[in-house]
């Protein structure tokens, strides 16, 4: 596995993973701009930390859309919780 590090482009704390997996939350910011833009053609991306994430939001006229995550690791649950209703138990 190799190491993945993250940098917050806002304060510059570094973001270390291990075996790929990171241990705190990062917003991943990719953003492609169109034709329209004044940016044609580039792909700009950043990464937050949480702490510089909500800084940034705070300053947002509008906040965020939030909705409840329903389907955590989808992946790898998947399997399991399709095998749970499966003996009609709710048929009388
Ligand atoms: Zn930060």
């Amino acid at each position: 596995m190799q190491k993945k590090e993250l940098i917050c482009n806002s304060c510059g704390k570094r973001i270390v993973s291990e075996s790929g997996i990171i241990r705190e939350n990062v917003c991943e910011v990719t953003q492609e701009w169109g034709y329209f833009s004044s940016k044609d053609g580039e792909v700009h991306s950043f990464t937050l930390c949480e702490s510089c994430y909500d800084e940034i939001i705070k300053k947002f006229k509008l906040p965020v859309t939030i909705r409840e995550k329903t389907e955590w690791m989808t992946e790898s649950y998947h399997v399991s919780s399709l095998t749970m209703e499966t003996d009609g138990a709710w048929e009388e």
